[in-house]
């Protein structure tokens, strides 16, 4: 079965097709397990299965079941890339895929003169029949007419195209943000939009996408990205209420689309909900947006933090980063990851991340360096040229986004002290990322609980005369623990008792 992808990028007088330009990237490297040396005396096995079959494995999205007797096997493959090698291998390169989007976006219209886009593709050690079925995904184009020539013939034309892609070398391992930046230099569509290599793009993915950037060619737009299960190699639809967030240690995170921003789209669900931040994987950009808002930090290593760079810098240079509901591709989420990092990977990311909380993050940096502590022994190399950037753009500052950005997040906008391990919250609670104190019982000890915001069993007034964290709702101090409190603070009544004395570490008494 063949899947179009029905996009109008680039329209002449009649219509058309062909439009994306591909830009696939490839590191040299050393390769000890690429596909090509791969096992094909699987490949009359798995032809069998295929056999016995009446539909291809895969189509519709559907999972991959591999018997039991090449079980074995699949493990052995699993590890090359991981994920499941045999049943991606066995799965067409243009399978067919469920239509997930929601009713109210199967229906809507786009502008005839959207912009057109290049996609770039990086990829290290990529999987044959995953990097293929990305193109697939991606190559056949415009529908939407209602002309005869059209149809078949149109559909055996296109099986015979030759689509304009160039495959771009890396020396060396530069990892995916140096990798990114080269495609994207070699680009000539209005938008550019990255893809993961290991994607599958479904029907009318791309024009919602490039109608908000044509709308305004300031927002960064993400499709909302469907789950591929790297296990089976099922298509399942990803949710249009979350978004993308992050903790204390600056790892992504997703959350629940707030009340405020189904507000703001007066409960439409089909309009782009504002993100806080991105997965980084797949979006689209503008492309002269792209070199006016400082493409990409060139000092990052491999993998990690880039996703967040670009987030808080859109947001905070003006720009809007939203995740487009109509638009779903979908993206094989691992549990590992298959390649090294050179270097390490704790001391690359930790880098990364620096980099990032140095120049975006002020004061809030913090909470970062508290949480994960040795990352400020980590060299983030010069950042005087991101800061420099920061400057010409008149960037808010992160308290800015924090405030209006994403004011659900885990970090206090306000509080009265940070110390090693804890905040103390303008809400008066005494937290770390999304955890609180909390005391529920009179001479109870205290357990960290997820912060609920509602005060009650997680609010203690500090007194900074006497240094006592009282428990408002039991009227009780926190204590030191004694031997037979397992060495977990317990609440007793306030005695004034050194025990009860706490030092809070950078207070500030105003908030
Ligand atoms: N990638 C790359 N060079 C690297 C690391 C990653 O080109 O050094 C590519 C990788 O092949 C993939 C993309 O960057 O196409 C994102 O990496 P990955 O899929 O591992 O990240 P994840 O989706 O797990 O966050
Ligand atoms: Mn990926």
């Amino acid at each position: 079965m063949r899947r179009f992808v029905y996009c109008k990028v680039v329209l002449t007088t009649s219509l058309v097709w062909v439009l994306v330009d591909v830009f696939l990237l490839l590191y040299f490297s050393e390769c000890n397990k690429c596909d090509n040396k791969k096992d094909h005396s699987l490949l009359p096995a798995l032809r069998a299965v295929m056999s016995r079959t009446h539909v291809a494995p895969g189509e519709m999205g559907k999972a991959v079941v591999i018997p039991k007797d090449e079980q074995e096997k699949m493990k052995e493959l699993f590890k090359i890339n991981q994920f499941n090698l045999m049943a991606s291998d066995m799965i067409a390169l243009n399978r067919s895929l469920p239509d997930v989007r929601l009713d109210g976006c199967k229906t809507k219209t786009y502008p005839d003169d959207l912009p057109n886009t290049s996609i770039v593709i990086v990829f290290h050690n990529e999987a044959w029949s995953t990097l293929l079925r990305t193109i697939h995904s991606i190559l056949l184009v415009d529908d939407a007419s209602e002309r005869d020539f059209l149809k078949k013939k149109l559909e055996h034309h296109v099986a015979t195209l030759e689509v304009p892609m160039r495959i771009l070398r890396m020396e060396q391992r530069s990892g995916l943000i140096r990798a990114r930046l080269r495609g994207a230099a070699a680009t000539r569509g209005q938008v550019i939009t990255f893809l993961d290599a290991h994607c599958e793009c479904t029907v009318g993915w791309l024009e919602p996408l490039l109608a908000r950037i044509k709308e305004d060619r300031r927002a960064v737009v993400c499709p909302i990205i469907d789950v591929i299960s790297d296990e089976t190699f099922e298509y399942m639809a990803g949710s249009d209420m979350t978004y993308g967030g992050f903790n204390w240690k600056l790892n992504f995170r997703w959350y629940p689309v707030p009340q405020r921003e189904m507000d703001r789209r007066k409960g439409d669900r089909t309009l782009p909900v504002r993100t806080p931040t991105m997965a980084g994987g797949l979006f689209s950009i503008d492309r002269t947006y792209f070199e006016e808002i400082g493409t990409y930090d060139s000092g990052m290593d491999i993998w990690g933090g880039e996703n967040l760079e670009m987030s808080f810098r859109i947001w905070q240079c003006g720009g809007s980063l939203e995740i487009v509901t109509c638009s779903h591709v979908g993206h094989v989420f691992r549990k590992a990851t298959p390649y090294s990092f050179p270097g390490g990977t704790g001391q690359v990311i930790n880098k990364n991340n620096r980099r990032l909380a140095e120049v975006w993050m002020d004061e809030f940096k913090d909470f970062f360096y508290i949480i994960s502590p040795g990352v400020v022994r980590v060299d983030y190399g010069d950042v005087s040229s991101r800061k420099a950037l920061r400057e010409s753009l008149k960037c808010k500052p992160f308290s800015w986004y924090l405030e209006n950005i994403y004011p659900d997040s885990q970090i206090p906008r306000r509080y009265y002290s940070l110390g090693e391990v804890f905040s103390y919250t303008a809400d008066k609670e005494i937290r770390t990322d999304d955890l609180c104190l909390d005391a529920s019982r009179l001479n109870g000890p205290v357990v960290m609980l997820k912060c609920h915001h509602m005060k009650g069993n997680q609010m203690f007034e500090y007194d900074a005369e006497r240094l006592t964290l009282l428990h408002v709702n039991s009227n009780q101090c926190l204590d030191m623990p004694s031997e037979e409190d397992k060495m977990v603070p317990t609440l007793r009544d306030c005695s004034g008792r050194r025990s009860q004395q706490w030092i809070l570490r950078n207070m500030t008494l105003s908030v």
